[in-house]
């Protein structure tokens, strides 16, 4: 499969060459973690995890970091030099608790639904204030250079010091000169300067000791300085949604570039589009604004959600509604219906049925995550299955060989069949002795081995089991 992705950067589609063949170093901006995420960051989360299941079924190894941002990260972030309040801090404030406690509270949030959605887990996880150091450095770094300068206890970027700022964005220096704000304060060179490290007011709930006093990194600064740090420069591909483009990578390919004299940073950058709610802007005003939590309360289960925020491409805006998750359940509905089919012939040694839909399948992947045209050959497969089952000609081989691409191709790169049927013959087996083997341990009161089956059970499958009068039950937990 040689894969092609739409670089921001370029504006076009490139195929992709990993830096070191086989293997590639990714990048995702990750949660502010202040409140639940809603759907849209769901969007660009669910876009992230499916590339790297892309590249990962294109045989290649990847590495993923993914940020959690809990500070720094300002109110006004529309501006290079965001301005307003820290978001943490004023949840902090509006929940009277801790701002750590928050951003702890939050984070574990994250990855609940994360897991509920099936988001394959990230190699790591760095939190901006684990890195307050790095931080640091990169504005040394940058005050060394002569891009960056302090003042009054902050430290600000020399934005028309580096003259490609605005390459990614597409925003020329000029233009960005004749829109600027009026600086209120004064302490900057020049109003597109934007700040690396913030000086902290006495009311700043998170504040750390720096060479320029007390104070905070800026959001900017905290993705430059965990990606450098955990995949080196240059790495492969960054991705984020698209109201990330400008100012947060902007900024971010200023300060790699000229804290690492001129170096290229980033090769491919990729950024997912809006999503909309019933063709509308989605907001708390509108009544139209989802947490994964909201559509789980409702009854969905998150592989229908999955399935329906990973349905439009990354680089089209997805207008989802109800009906796009009532689509979603019909969709898995009719694939578990043809898998069950298979299932139940005899089996056989697969011949060539498959083919065909898998090459239509891999290419439509390999062409810029194709999603629409990776689908059309699923349900293409789906349909021929449940007719010769219907005809009563589903023999034994062309069930295998449906079987093979419905559960090797196709589900781990969409990842939305429900457990139960994801469980394999073999697997079957393997818990069933698992389970024997625990009611062997409780009779004979050996319960730290009863708790060790319980626990791989529960990590390997999702199987929860518990124990009543009648004995050990178990079920896959949803
Ligand atoms: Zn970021």
């Amino acid at each position: 499969m040689e894969i092609k992705l739409t670089n921001t950067l370029s504006g076009k589609k490139e195929p992709f060459r990993p830096i070191t063949p086989g293997k590639v170093k990714l990048y995702s901006c990750g949660p502010t973690v202040y409140d639940f995420a809603h759907i849209g960051n769901f969007r660009s989360f669910l876009f992230s995890d499916l590339l790297k299941r892309v590249l990962e079924y294109a045989g290649l190894e990847v590495k993923k970091v993914m940020n959690i941002t809990d500070v720094g990260h300002l109110t006004e972030d529309d501006a290079a030099d965001a301005g307003g309040e820290d978001k943490i801090s004023r949840k902090a404030r509006a929940e009277k608790i801790d701002p750590f406690e928050i951003a702890r509270k939050y984070e574990e949030a994250f990855h609940e639904d994360e897991k509920k959605l099936r988001i394959l887990p990230a190699d790591a996880y760095p939190r901006a204030t684990e890195f307050v150091e790095e931080q640091i450095d990169l504005a040394k770094k940058l005050i060394a250079a002569g891009f960056a300068y302090e003042a009054h206890g902050s430290v600000y970027f020399r934005t028309k010091k580096f003259e490609k700022y605005g390459q990614l964005s597409g925003n020329s220096l000029e233009n960005l000169i004749a829109g600027a704000r009026v600086e209120v304060s004064g302490e900057k060179e020049d109003p597109l300067d934007f700040a690396l490290w913030k000086r902290a007011e006495p009311n700043h709930l998170m504040q750390w000791e720096s060479p320029w006093g007390k104070g905070f990194p800026g959001w900017h600064a905290e993705c430059s300085a965990m990606s450098t740090k955990l995949l080196g420069l240059p790495f492969d591909i960054h991705t984020g949604g698209e109201d990330n483009i400008f100012p947060h990578h902007e900024c971010e390919i200023a300060q790699n570039e000229c804290s690492s004299g001129g170096k290229k940073s980033v090769n491919y950058w990729l950024h997912v589009k809006h999503l909309l709610v019933d063709g509308k802007k989605m907001s708390k005003s509108a009544g139209n604004f989802y947490t994964i939590r909201d559509l789980l309360e409702k009854g969905w289960k998150g592989e229908e959600i999955r399935f329906a925020l990973l349905s439009a491409h990354y680089r089209s805006t997805l207008d989802f509604s109800m009906k796009s998750l009532e689509q979603a359940r019909a969709s898995i509905a009719r694939i578990v219906e043809a898998n069950r089919a298979c299932l139940d012939t005899e089996f056989e040694e697969q011949n060539d049925f498959a083919e065909k839909y898998r090459a239509e399948y891999q290419q439509a992947l390999a062409d810029d995550l194709n999603v629409a045209g990776a689908l059309a050959p699923v349900f293409a497969l789906v349909s021929d299955v449940l007719k010769l089952n219907a005809e009563q000609k589903l023999d034994g081989a062309t069930a295998s060989a449906a079987l093979d691409f419905l559960q090797n191709d196709f589900d781990p790169v969409f990842d939305c069949l429900p457990r139960e049927v994801k469980v394999n013959e073999l697997e079957k087996a393997e818990i069933e002795s698992l389970l024997e083997k625990r009611v062997a341990a409780r009779n004979a009161k050996n319960w730290a081995e009863s708790d060790r089956i319980r626990d791989e059970l529960a990590e390997k499958w999702d199987i929860e089991v518990r124990d009543g009068p009648d004995g050990q039950t178990w079920r896959v937990k949803e």
